[in-house]
């Protein structure tokens, strides 16, 4: 990173004072109050909620800490729209730095620039780390360059820092154990995030027979020697509940804790993960001024993707911190639940489970949504955990009228698998840009919203004319076989393998790296176990 500092000492300065300080509390109750560094080891609260931050710092906080630590050009910045500007200059490294100091201000300035380092390097194939590329009308930000083509990257890349820092500085000596479930993506992304980070450990279960070949062979091929790879006789729930249940049991926690060892986990709902999501939205925005696309201050709407909520939400944060995006769509497949809330300001659950081609946006719990339902009851954690419990009982929960109202910037769309197809051929053929399914959910949503059409929308945009942002989760080659088949219905690759280099050859566009290596990647972990047998894994590997 470049120091465009010239006085290193005032930074320590604001190190120490708690001035701007934010921590974080509880969806659920009033009592917890922590540090961040806390909250990302901890992951979830203790009383089943959610971490949130007390408040969400602005855009004139950064301005701030960059005017103290005297960042060339800061003091010249008369308007918001001025620091904008500025701040569009700066690489996604320096972005990420400053706008994780207003949200972790427990961790020093050094802490920082030392995680964000370490997260976003040549692990990424670009150095832009996240492209925005302009086709067909829309701008699409490339979330999938980093090792395992997909978004969770962005996060996942710089959680292990994070944890570890946070580790340090609390005290914490035991060697961090990441316990997680998998049905694919996740997992891989999490143990090329954990791999070889020195104080941790990862263990991964997946369903021997439910996750594709492609998705296996990374996952096996992972050589972190602090990672282990266990296949299980059952499917994805059984995985998760095991995990869930070594998770909980205090025995084998304390004995592992007399080994050294300190469970602690990297799922969604960590903190952790989302604010280093916040950074990419903002990244965005700072592109389109750089690239002189729109007129810094000009507002913009969003499209995401979404399956847990996790990264849309952090899309909402970006929008409360100064970034002017007026609407943000979000976009679901068949398993339309987020749709209906936003159409209705009723959530359930209670449906058919639809399998489709957008995988990751298979979910019917959208565990990040707990963070917008807190504040749309006005951060009354009681509320919160009453409609919670409800959805726990009953599968679900709703919003009174009011509740609803505070929902204006979200509006929900959703794309049926034929639409999702024809979407990604819709636009090879336009502007010869290839999608991934998930992103084409999102494209279809979005095309249909700036151009005024209301169907399959809970309503339209305020202002559908805008420029029109949509966040692109996955690499094409991640889902090489339903992409190739929108492509060219003829097509039909003998399996995953020969798909990517059809895929390659008819769209012309190279295969990305982490693809083309994994065919020939030597297999590395080999154990299959019992859903049972989960727990003997772990002890075996944390001997
Ligand atoms: C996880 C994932 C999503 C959904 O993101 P959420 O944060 O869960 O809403 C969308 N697309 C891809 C490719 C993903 O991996």
């Amino acid at each position: 990173m470049k120091n465009h500092y010239k006085n290193e000492k005032i930074s320590k300065y604001i190190e120490g004072a708690a001035m701007n300080s934010v921590y974080y509390r509880s969806t659920r109750s009033d009592k917890i109050r922590i540090t961040s560094g806390e909250a990302i080891l901890k992951g979830l609260a203790p009383d089943g909620g959610l971490f949130v931050p007390s408040r969400i710092p602005t855009l004139d906080e950064i301005k701030e800490n960059m005017l103290r630590c005297g960042f060339a050009g800061a003091d010249r910045c008369q308007s918001r729209e001025d620091f904008m500007k500025l701040l569009s200059a700066l690489d996604y490294r320096e972005l990420a730095f400053e706008v994780l100091r207003v949200f972790f201000t427990d961790y020093s300035d050094d802490e920082l620039k030392d995680c964000v380092k370490k997260a976003y390097d040549k692990k990424f194939d670009t150095d832009m780390i996240a492209p925005l590329v302009k086709k067909d009308g829309r701008y699409y930000l490339e979330l999938f360059h980093g090792e395992t083509i997909a978004f969770k990257d962005m996060a996942l890349s710089l959680l292990p820092h994070l944890m570890t820092a946070a580790a340090k500085k609390n005290g914490i000596k035991e060697e961090l154990v990441i316990l997680t479930a998998t049905s694919g993506d996740t997992g891989k992304a999490a143990l090329a995030g954990f791999s070889d980070v020195p104080g941790t450990k990862i263990i991964v279960f997946y369903p021997k027979n439910g996750v594709s070949p492609i998705q296996e062979k990374l996952m096996l091929s992972s050589r972190g020697k602090n990672t282990l790879v266990v296949g299980i006789e059952g499917n994805f729930d059984d995985a998760q509940n095991g995990v869930k249940e070594i998770f909980s049991d205090k025995e084998l926690g304390k004995k592992l804790l007399e080994r050294g060892y300190r469970f602690s986990s990297a799922n969604s709902i960590n903190i952790g993960r989302l604010i280093p999501q916040v950074v990419y939205y903002i990244w965005a925005y700072l592109r389109l001024i750089a690239q002189g696309e729109i007129q810094a201050g000009e507002s913009v709407n969003v499209t995401v993707p979404t399956g847990n909520f996790g990264n849309i939400l952090a899309g909402s944060y970006a929008k409360k911190m100064g970034v002017p995006i007026e609407t943000l769509i979000c976009a679901s497949n068949e398993n339309k639940v987020l749709f209906d809330f936003f159409g209705t300001g009723q959530y359930d659950k209670n449906r058919r489970f639809i399998l489709t081609a957008s995988p990751s946006m298979d979910i019917l719990i959208s565990s990040n949504l707990e963070r917008l339902i807190f504040e749309a009851v006005g951060e009354d954690p009681e509320r919160c955990l009453l409609l919670m419990s409800s959805l726990k009982k009953t599968g679900r929960y709703e919003l009174t009228p009011e509740e609803k109202k505070t929902l204006g910037g979200f509006i929900g769309g959703w794309t049926d698998e034929k639409g999702t197809l024809d979407e990604i051929k819709r636009v090879f053929q336009t502007s010869g840009y290839v999608l991934d399914t998930h992103t084409a959910v999102a494209s279809s949503v979005a095309r249909r919203a700036a151009s005024g059409d209301a169907d399959m929308l809970s309503a339209l945009p305020a202002n559908p004319g805008l420029s029109m942002i949509v966040i692109s989760t996955a690499s094409p080659y991640k889902f090489t076989g339903s992409v190739l088949s929108a492509i060219e219905e003829t097509c039909q690759a003998e399996d995953d393998f020969a798909a990517i280099g059809e895929l390659s050859r008819i769209t012309g566009t190279p295969i990305p790296k982490a693809v083309a290596d994994i065919k020939n990647a030597p297999v590395l972990h080999s154990m299959v176990c019992g859903a049972l047998d989960m727990r003997e894994a772990v002890t075996g590997f944390l001997k």
